[in-house]
């Protein structure tokens, strides 16, 4: 006997524990199918954990809805539930005037998406980071960091309060679509087994465009195929952690943010990520890209910071649609319908700024899944 679901969601990652603990309810049957033997095993767990403000997105795209009510719900969940955080604010520095005009339209951009931003005088500057070199620089107070371990937590926990199941080492395999829903074929430690639903969930990360596949979308045609964008970090020595107070970051003159300063909630420092495109999933820090990682811009605006100040820390996978070069990719959050697949919900290329938009993206998906089984 197939298990019979209202809701079927594949991936615990941050999005998937966050929509779990959003349609979860006791008149509901809710799936949560994990292929890892725990949640945030992947990219949910191998970030820079800031809560992003939405200064780099399109106007109106839905990275930069997204972000900017993520933003603000996460700090309403952290003051609520006791996760860790802290709204340490973000400085963005140019270190020559090419960057200056290039900051100069970032800024313009961020203040046009609502966020609030500040321009900063050369005093300011100095009172802020009086370590930080630049020519000209903007500072954001809405940014911050959050404890992502604890925030997966607290969604877990809220799903599983409201009567979601989460099922490990759980991996989805096949997918048909049946009267009335889809029936999701599984594999575990003992064999293989099915789960009927009314809606499925895609949110398989590095993945999603395969869960896509196997549902019969053809990935090509649809804009679908994701390109894996790996990101390496470098720990700073603990004497020099305490020079800067802030989130530090160059101008970006490519399409991903550069590498920058990030904190974790306990003040470690590292530098990080630098993006190169991978074809396989390898976590390991790749010693070879050593020189470029030290010739980063934001070395210029750290002029403290020596190489023998930073080991390899750790590196992280994003689930990214544009590949090399490519300009702007939105998320993808589609419900198939006209793909004729109704109840099918694909979330696809969700990368940065997807931990500080997990809520708001729970909430337009929980949306959505209430117009489908309203129709039911
Ligand atoms: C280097 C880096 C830095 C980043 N920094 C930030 C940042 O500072 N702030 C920010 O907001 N965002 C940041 N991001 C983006 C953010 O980390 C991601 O958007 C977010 O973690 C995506 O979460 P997810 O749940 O979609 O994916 P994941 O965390 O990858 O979860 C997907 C889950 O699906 C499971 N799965 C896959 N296939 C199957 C299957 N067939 N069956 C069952 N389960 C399956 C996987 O095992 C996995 O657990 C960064 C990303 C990277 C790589």
């Amino acid at each position: 006997m197939p298990y019979q679901a209202d809701i079927a969601i594949i991936g615990a990652g941050v999005v998937g524990l966050a929509i779990a603990s959003q349609v979860a309810s006791e008149d509901r049957d809710v799936y949560l199918l994990e292929k890892n033997e725990t949640f945030g095993q992947e990219t949910s767990s191998r970030n820079s954990e800031v809560i992003h403000a939405g200064i780099y997105y399109p106007k109106d795209s839905l990275k930069a809805r997204m972000c900017l009510e993520g933003n603000a719900l996460l700090y309403e969940l952290c003051q609520k539930h006791r996760i860790s955080y802290k709204k340490i604010g973000k400085i963005i520095v140019a270190t020559n005037n090419t960057e200056a005009e290039e900051l100069e339209k970032l800024y313009k951009r961020g203040r046009n998406n609502g966020v609030e931003l500040k321009m900063l005088s050369h005093r300011e500057m100095r009172q802020l980071e009086p370590n930080m070199k630049g020519v000209a620089a903007f500072f954001s107070p809405p940014t911050g960091i959050i404890d992502s371990q604890a925030l997966m937590r607290y969604f877990l926990g809220k799903a599983r309060d409201n009567g979601a199941q989460i099922a490990y080492r759980t991996k989805v395999i096949g997918i048909d679509k049946i009267s009335g829903g889809y029936k999701v074929r599984v594999e575990d430690s003992h064999g293989s087994f099915s789960v009927t639903t009314k809606v499925l969930i895609n949110c398989a990360g590095l993945h999603s465009g395969e869960v896509a596949r196997i549902a019969g979308i053809d990935v090509d045609e649809a804009g679908y195929k994701l390109h894996w964008c790996k990101g390496e970090y470098y720990s700073v020595s603990s004497s020099k952690s305490k020079l800067v107070n802030r989130l530090i970051y160059p101008v970006p003159m490519a399409i991903s943010g550069g590498v920058h300063v990030c904190f974790d909630v306990s003040g470690r420092m590292r530098l990080g990520p630098l993006y190169y495109y991978v074809d396989e999933i390898d976590y390991k820090v790749d010693d070879s890209r050593w020189k470029a990682f030290s010739q980063s811009p934001i070395m210029r605006a750290l002029p403290f910071i020596e190489c023998s100040d930073l080991e390899p820390e750790m590196a992280g996978i994003k689930a990214s649609l544009q590949r090399e070069g490519e300009n702007f990719r939105d998320f993808v959050i589609n419900h198939e319908c006209d793909r004729d697949l109704p109840g099918f919900i694909n979330l696809i290329g969700i990368d940065s700024p997807g931990l500080t938009s997990s809520p708001a993206i729970a909430k337009y998906v929980g949306t959505l899944v209430n117009e489908v089984l309203k129709n039911y």
